[in-house]
């Protein structure tokens, strides 16, 4: 197995500065050893114009056997043939145990320390990176969809052939992988860390929990955004579902935390002008809100979940009538959730009064079963939130899990945009949105979901009705009529089902 790192210099900044900030002497060849066999440093080439460092990992096959637990085994968790035990590609490819190699043997680089030049760590560098051996479970395409949103200049992926002699055999699951931009080497390290084990998906050690940490660690500043983070997820925890949800959870949260803004829609927010009134324009999230509690008193609701509740105004207003005997406000954000928490002056709060109100820390994309027996849920300006892929997850976790018998769900109307003075054209309504819908699309997506899980729907319009692009706001009410399918989901099926969903 074998990696190289190559930068290039100039007489003021020296290429063989890589040296320094590997923590590994250009001069010297050096061996360490590692769990699975012996690594050796060395650089075949360092000038000042250019230096590469080269990763050699030489892995003991019997050794790599014999360790036990998790080794060894096909995925399915049945031996390999005797034979395949010993006879195998790990010696050869770069897989996880490469990247294990990377971690004992660049441990400071990895964190990004380097006490030598510390102001030299923190600049991005011209790096080239080369793994000529590539395992890759989901080939050359999938190897450029994890490498290609990571900042580099070019992502080079070449099918390694079967057999160079026998061109028509096809390619072999190796891809030859150069990468090529001006990274901070601490990133790019730690990218290579993470995504040589998703790709070679099997890993050869077995996933405590503290890869949740590693992962996490390791995945700093670019998993939580990155486009396949589910799929590195998943793989890098070897597929075990309770860490991949603990570990998916928490990117969500730093993603959240990073897009900084968790506002309720910034322009939504804006008073509506455009209403041409002697009375003072009411803003658009009060039209919401009074919208969602007609709906709630007409459906007769009491007990009523707020999922994705941000900073508790709607259970601010569902405390002020006190047919709602119990309230819970749902939300992945901490920080949502401390200023909900705040407005609400819980703590200063009279003891009946806290009694109807729960706040709890959430993630809608996972089945929750404290969110079972409620009357109604509540999903106003979130599913916009939620990247279009994961919106199945979401939608199982409420309506075929929660199950409430009315889900009141408020989007954006798209078409509504033109109609805002202060919103460029072809914008969406807020940064983190990740998509907003015409009317027939809304439409669309609530029939499919009411057929699915047993709900009839209904359409109201939120704000000033627009004869030609419809009202700002758009209001599905699905009530549950068929409360017989899904009734009986017990744990394993609501595992099962989230799983599939996401
Ligand atoms: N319902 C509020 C806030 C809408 S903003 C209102 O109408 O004013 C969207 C909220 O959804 C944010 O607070 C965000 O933290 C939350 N959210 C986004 N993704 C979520 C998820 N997967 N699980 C739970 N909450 C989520």
């Amino acid at each position: 197995m074998f990696l190289t790192i190559s930068t290039t210099g100039t007489p003021e900044r020296p290429a063989t500065d890589l040296g320094f900030l590997l923590h590994k002497h250009p001069d010297r060849a050096q061996t360490f050893s590692t769990s699975h066999g012996t690594a050796h440093v060395f650089y075949p080439e360092a000038s000042a114009e250019r230096c590469t460092a080269a990763l050699l990992l030489e892995v003991d096959p019997v050794a790599l056997v014999r360790r036990g637990k998790g080794k060894g085994k096909g995925r399915g968790g049945a031996p390999d043939a005797a034979l395949a035990q010993y006879v195998n590609d790990r010696p050869y490819a770069a897989s996880s145990l490469l990247s294990v190699a990377l971690a004992t043997v660049f441990k400071s680089a990895l964190g990004g320390v380097c006490r030598a030049l510390p102001e030299r760590v923190e600049a991005p560098l011209p790096l080239r990176i080369e793994v000529p051996a590539l395992p890759a479970r989901g080939g050359a395409e999938l190897v450029r969809k994890l490498f290609g949103p990571l900042g580099w200049e070019r992502v080079e992926v070449t099918e390694v052939a079967l057999d160079e002699q026998f061109p028509e055999w096809g390619a072999s699951r190796y891809v030859r992988l150069v990468l090529e931009g001006e990274l901070r080497l601490a990133d790019a390290l730690r990218q290579l860390y993470i995504l040589l084990p998703v790709l070679d998906d099997a890993k050869h050690y077995w996933v405590a929990p503290d890869e949740v940490d590693k992962l996490l660690r390791a995945g700093e500043g670019w998993l939580a955004d990155h486009p396949e983070r589910l799929l590195i997820t998943r793989r890098y925890l070897s597929h075990r579902w309770g860490l991949t949800r603990q570990a998916d959870q928490a990117l969500e949260l730093v993603r959240l935390a990073e897009s900084d803004d968790l506002d309720v829609d910034s322009v939504d927010n804006a008073v509506d002008e455009s209403t041409d009134t002697e009375e003072k324009p009411v803003p658009l999230a009060e039209h919401r809100r009074t919208a969602i509690l007609e709906a709630l008193r007409g459906a007769g609701a009491h007990r009523v979940l707020d999922l994705g509740c941000g900073q508790g105004q709607l259970v601010q207003a569902l405390l002020k009538d006190v047919r709602f005997t119990e309230i819970v406000g749902v939300d992945v954000s901490m920080r949502a959730l401390t200023i909900a928490s705040r407005r609400l002056k819980l703590d200063r709060m009279g003891e009946r009064q806290a009694g109807r109100v729960t706040l709890q820390q959430g993630s809608l994309t996972y089945t929750d079963k404290r969110l079972k027996g409620y009357d109604a849920a509540v999903l106003s300006e979130v599913i916009e939130h939620l990247d279009l892929d994961r919106l199945p997850a979401l939608e199982y976790a409420v309506f075929g899990s929660a199950r409430p018998g009315t889900v009141l769900v408020t989007t954006p109307n798209v078409e509504y945009n033109v109609r805002w003075e202060s919103l460029p054209a072809g914008h969406v309504r807020h940064g983190d949105h990740r998509f907003e819908w015409t009317r027939a699309e809304f439409r669309e997506w609530a029939a499919k979901v009411a057929e699915r899980h047993g709900y009839t729907v209904a359409h109201l319009p939120v704000g000033p009705d627009d004869p030609e692009v419809g009202p700002p706001t758009q209001l599905a009410v699905f009530t549950l009529t068929d409360t017989g399918i899904d009734q009986k989901t017990d744990k394993s099926t609501d595992k099962k089902k989230e799983a599939e969903a996401a």
